[in-house]
């Protein structure tokens, strides 16, 4: 509708420099791009960076908005510069203007004619409270002077206000619908799939909530390719954004060249994911916290495992829509010690007596191994050696115990928490340690057994391991597993750069 491309790389800085560094990273993606003049710090600025973008030549279809700050942009300046400034992006070479209905709907049609008839006219409706009441009526508002095409972009709070908003634009001519916040990114990848959807990525900053940046958009989803055909899966969780499930399962898809894709779903009711499952074209889906747990009475059938664990974290949605729930925490946790421990016969100490916890002790016990508890909260710990003929290990005893491996299924030592540790050195009295926690690879709890001259296994295996096994569900394939651990790790590296940077 708006260039060649669906997805319109965003460029948007408060200086000249920075934009035009902005453009020239994004068309080295995009052919469609947005400038937002409303971002520059001030008119001269604009002027600036306009008569920069006049001396070049543009390989993108180029769209210009100066949005005020009256709908949601940033420019402070009156109308009538406003419109000077879209005039002269124009002359500058872009071949769109968007124009807020706020705008719009009181200048003059015959100065806008005048000013900007040379170029092609996106009229657009911010509403970044919630939907608006009634879309028809809104369109038609937005329609009346007959701009190229309207835009309805709309805070979301549920995936149902998203399907809402997507069956109103998708089909219908000349029309873009942005489905706005946290909930709503799912939604925007999948709108692709429309021959009218259109998602805005932004090169370095987010213009609205619930963008996915231009580099994550290609990199991680390749939403370029997503058609009405690809199946879809996602990771439920609450929060969500940290997740490296999409990374991992998005490079196992294509590794093995499925037509699928894996989104990080914001889940805050549960009720609302479970009822857009079917009118999304959801087919699996991984669970994490806080939902492993409340799943459960979702379910249509549970792996028995699963089930006697208490905590599902892969959810397959088979024919006619029932959902079948199980457990691979469970084999992450084999595969992960399996090769380094001969488990059958050995004692095995879990710290913490949570959901990872009570997977860990009953992958162990499954596996034949003596499992000892230790955690902070008594009753809770001696649920857990309950329920897989365990014992209870008092911390204050630690040291004077021996293990064939530790397993520490807290999350003390996670980012950002990283410079603790659950227990000390002198605790680790074992063979392993092996940690759930994969952020960071190396944790504080490693670092220390690693110092003793202790073997030390990482989350990451884990977390490869039970996306490897969800892999395998879904599709019925052999997994990946090379590609998933390379995407997992590239990802780590990049954090951890990005905070030694700052
Ligand atoms: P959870 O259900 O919240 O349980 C956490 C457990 O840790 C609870 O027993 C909690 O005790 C205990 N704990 C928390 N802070 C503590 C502290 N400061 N000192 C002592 N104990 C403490 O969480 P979860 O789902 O089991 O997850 C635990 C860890 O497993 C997380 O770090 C997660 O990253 C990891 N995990 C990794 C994978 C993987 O694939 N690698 C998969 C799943 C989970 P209270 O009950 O007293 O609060």
């Amino acid at each position: 509708m708006i260039g060649e491309d669906k997805i319109c790389a965003v460029v948007a800085a408060s200086d000249a420099g920075s934009m035009l560094r902005q453009l020239m990273l994004a068309e080295k993606k995009a052919r469609t791009i947005e400038l937002r003049l409303d971002w520059l710090a001030n008119d001269q600025e604009i002027s600036l960076f306009l008569a920069r973008l006049a001396d070049r030549r543009h390989k993108a279809t180029l769209l210009a908005t100066c949005r005020r700050r009256i709908a949601g942009g940033r420019y402070r300046g009156s109308i009538a510069k406003q419109l000077v400034h879209l005039a002269d992006a124009i002359r500058a070479g872009c071949a769109w203007y968007d124009l807020e209905i706020e705008t719009a709907a009181i200048c003059p049609p015959e100065l806008i004619q005048v000013l900007l008839g040379e170029g092609r006219q996106l009229v657009s409706a911010h509403f970044f409270k919630g939907m608006p009441p009634k879309l028809p009526a809104l369109a038609r508002r937005l329609e009346h002077r007959k701009p190229d095409a309207i835009k309805i972009a709309a805070r979301t709070d549920s995936l149902r206000d998203c399907q809402t908003l997507a069956k109103f634009g998708h089909g219908r001519r000349n029309t873009i619908v942005i489905p706005m916040g946290d909930i709503a990114l799912p939604a925007r990848i999948l709108s692709l799939s429309e021959p009218n959807g259109f998602a805005y990525a932004p090169v370095e900053n987010a213009t609205a909530s619930g963008q996915i940046s231009l580099e994550d958009i290609y990199g991680i989803y390749r939403a370029d390719r997503v058609s009405r055909a690809t199946r879809i899966y996602g990771v439920i969780g609450n929060p969500i954004g940290h997740s490296l499930s999409p990374q991992q399962l998005n490079a196992a898809f294509a590794a093995r060249e499925i037509d699928a894709i894996y989104l990080p779903f914001l889940v805050e009711d549960l009720a609302d994911f479970v009822g857009s499952i079917a009118p999304m074209g959801i087919r699996g889906f991984s669970v994490t916290i806080p939902h492993k747990e409340r799943i459960i009475k979702y379910l249509d059938r549970c792996d028995p495992l699963a089930e006697r664990i208490g905590a599902v974290n892969t959810v397959a949605v088979l024919g006619a829509g029932k959902l079948y729930g199980y457990n691979t925490d469970y084999i992450g946790v084999l595969e992960a010690l399996k090769s380094r421990v001969r488990l059958h016969g050995s004692r095995v100490l879990i710290v913490g007596a949570g959901g990872a916890a009570r997977a860990v002790a009953f992958a162990l016990a499954q596996a034949g191994a003596a499992v000892c508890i230790s955690a902070r909260r008594q009753k809770k710990a001696q649920a857990i050696a309950n329920a897989v003929r365990g014992s209870l290990v008092h911390w204050g005893r630690l040291r004077q115990e021996f293990f064939d491996a530790i397993v520490n299924a807290t999350p003390v030592g996670m980012y950002p928490f990283e410079d603790q540790s659950p227990l000390e050195a002198n605790d680790l009295n074992c063979r392993l340690v092996f940690d759930t926690i994969y952020r960071p690879r190396k944790t504080k709890l490693l670092q220390l057994a690693e110092r003793r001259g202790i073997e030390t296994v990482s989350g990451v295996e884990m977390f490869v391991a039970q996306g490897a096994a969800q892999f395998e569900i879904w599709t019925g394939q052999p997994a990946p597993a090379g590609q998933m651990r390379r995407a997992v790790l590239d990802a780590l590296q990049r954090e951890e750069r990005m905070r030694e940077a700052k």
